[in-house]
Order: C-alpha cells, then sequence, then structure tokens
C-alpha cells in the first residue's frame, strides 16, 4: 500500500474499522489530565493532574474496566468530535476529523508503538502529579493551559 493511501488518509472516522479506529490513538493521554471547566464560560482547562491509572509506560493500568474504575474517562466515538472540541490539537481524532495529517512521531507513521512516548509528546514528560495526590478543591492551583 502505498503511503497517501493509509487508511487515516483515505478514510473518516465513521468509515474506520474498529482496529483501525483503536490503534488511531497516539498513546499520549493528555486525554487523561484532569480538566476543569468554567461553569460561566463553558471554558475548558487541562491541569498537571493526571488519572492515578496511568502507568510509567503511558498505559491505561485499568484499560479493560476504566469507566468503572474512573466513571470521567473519556470513551471516544466517532460521532462525539465535533462536540469535544476539547481534545489537545495533537489528538490524533481530532486531526483526522478535521482533515489533517498524524504527526511523523505517531506509532501509526513510526511503526514503532512507543514512538509518542519515546519521541517526548507524552504528559510523561510534562511535570504531571498523580491525581489523588492532590484534593479536588486544590485542582485549580495545577491549571497548565486552556484547551482551544
Ligand atoms: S488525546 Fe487523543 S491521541 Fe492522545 S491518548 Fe487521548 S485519545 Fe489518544
Ligand atoms: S482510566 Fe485509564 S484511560 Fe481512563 S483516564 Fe485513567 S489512565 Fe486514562
Amino acid at each position: 500500500m502505498k503511503d497517501q493511501d493509509a487508511f487515516w488518509r483515505t478514510k473518516s472516522l465513521t468509515e474506520m474499522s474498529k482496529s483501525e479506529w483503536e490503534s488511531l490513538c497516539d498513546g499520549c493521554a493528555k486525554c487523561c489530565l484532569q480538566k476543569l471547566e468554567d461553569e460561566d464560560t463553558g471554558e475548558v482547562f487541562y491541569t498537571r493532574l493526571v488519572c492515578r491509572y496511568l502507568d510509567a509506560q503511558c498505559r491505561c493500568k485499568v484499560y479493560e474496566t476504566r469507566h468503572e474504575k474512573v466513571p470521567a474517562c473519556i470513551w471516544l466515538q466517532p460521532e462525539d468530535l465535533d462536540a469535544l472540541s476539547w481534545l489537545p490539537d495533537t489528538c490524533a481524532y481530532r486531526l483526522v476529523h478535521e482533515g489533517k495529517d498524524l504527526p511523523n512521531w505517531h506509532p501509526l507513521r513510526t511503526g514503532k508503538p512507543l514512538s509518542t512516548l519515546k519521541k517526548g509528546k507524552s504528559v510523561l514528560h510534562w511535570p504531571v502529579i498523580p491525581d489523588d495526590a492532590v484534593p479536588e478543591d486544590e485542582w485549580e492551583d495545577h491549571i497548565i493551559f486552556k484547551a482551544e
């Protein structure tokens, strides 16, 4: 298959198979950061508090049961993308939804499952703290950026 025929360049999110959809995730874990929403403006702010279930390889420790352990854990569906404008601008789902290509460090382009981590593109290269290390009423003190 020619590179330009790669599925993420030729298929929409709704046309992808389950395995294609799953492989699109780059494993950055930015969606595993706790976020706070301003109730008045609807603005979403990312904190540097990362879900307690993220491991040192930037993998979810409880992947199979994540929605039971963490009810707020995102469960991305193609039809949700319009409403998920808070997803990071590097998120592969957002990129494809916006008609953009994947970055050259994405595992689908490198062929290496850990290339996001190895290239320093995951949250583990940020000064993150497990979310259970900080009381919830102090999370606001750990905001790092506003979702765009
Ligand atoms: S932000 Fe997007 S690409 Fe990164 S881990 Fe979450 S779903 Fe996957
Ligand atoms: S349960 Fe797993 S996938 Fe969900 S936010 Fe936590 S680490 Fe991320």
